[in-house]
């Protein structure tokens, strides 16, 4: 079966600096891959090349065998199929839980307002999130606000979700609750690419990880051999520092 996400030798270059040094990485159906390194390791342009917030300069990345700059995505295919979210959750403040949600659907995608409306209370209600619709961004906590993130980001029912250090923002107590969303999301399917720092999480929840440093993929397999008997000392000593 062809692959949800399929990454050949990416190169990304900001100015002169080399960023992404011919990143190979596939990510199948239903499967979660984690990326783990360090700051300034790649790991967002990564993700954002997927989704072309971020060209990439050389090689090809396809979504379900396409390539993510092929025309046939159009102006606003690709951010549709591909859901992103971030470590802010850029809610607008000026906005309702409900107008945030429900604003690129309608205004990008073409979706009606009652359309919109009804797949926005599912997906509100999916995450226990259902009374707040009419609530203001600044009337919620921080995990709230996140969850009304990943929401919006699962409105135009994309094939893959892209997470960037989601919890990172969060007071403590609130990053079990974001967590535990995404570990639903995995049960029901949903293929991700997530990049955190929270490595228990990435060992309970990913199918894979995959460690970069410098802009490469120094090594990648199931958790329990990353975290447990890493081969690069570079892994080894990244873990070391951060577990
Ligand atoms: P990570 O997410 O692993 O911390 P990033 O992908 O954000 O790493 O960044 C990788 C490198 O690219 C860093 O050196 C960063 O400073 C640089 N970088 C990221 N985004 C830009 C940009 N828009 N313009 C210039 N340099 C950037
Ligand atoms: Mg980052």
């Amino acid at each position: 079966m062809t692959p949800m996400i399929e990454i050949d030798e990416v190169t990304k270059y900001f100015g002169t600096k080399l960023v992404l040094d011919r990143v190979s990485l596939t990510v199948n159906r239903h499967e979660v891959v984690c990326l783990i390194g360090a700051s300034g390791s790649g790991k967002s342009t990564l993700l954002r090349c997927v989704n072309r917030l971020v060209a990439h300069d050389y090689g090809t990345i396809r979504l379900d065998g396409v390539p993510v700059d092929d025309p046939r995505f159009g102006k606003t295919g690709l951010q549709k199929r591909a859901g992103i979210v971030f470590q802010s959750y850029n809610l607008f403040p000026h906005m309702t839980v409900l107008e945030n949600i429900t604003l690129a659907p309608r205004r990008v995608h073409g979706v009606s307002r009652a359309e919109a409306t009804a797949r926005a209370q599912e997906v509100l209600a999916r995450f226990g999130m259902d009374g707040f619709a009419q609530a203001y961004p600044e009337q919620l906590s921080g995990g709230q606000q996140q969850r009304v993130a990943i929401a919006r980001a699962l409105m135009t029912k994309p094939d893959v979700l892209l997470l960037d250090e989601i919890t990172a923002a969060l007071d403590p107590e609130l990053v079990g609750e974001v967590l535990a969303i995404i570990r639903g999301l995995k049960d029901a399917g949903m293929t991700m690419m997530i990049v955190t720092h929270e490595m228990g999480f990435a060992r309970d929840c990913a199918d894979r990880v995959a460690f970069l440093s410098d802009g490469m993929i120094l090594e990648e397999g199931p958790p329990d051999r990353i975290f447990g008997a890493p081969e690069q000392p570079r892994t080894r000593a990244f873990l070391d520092r951060i577990i």
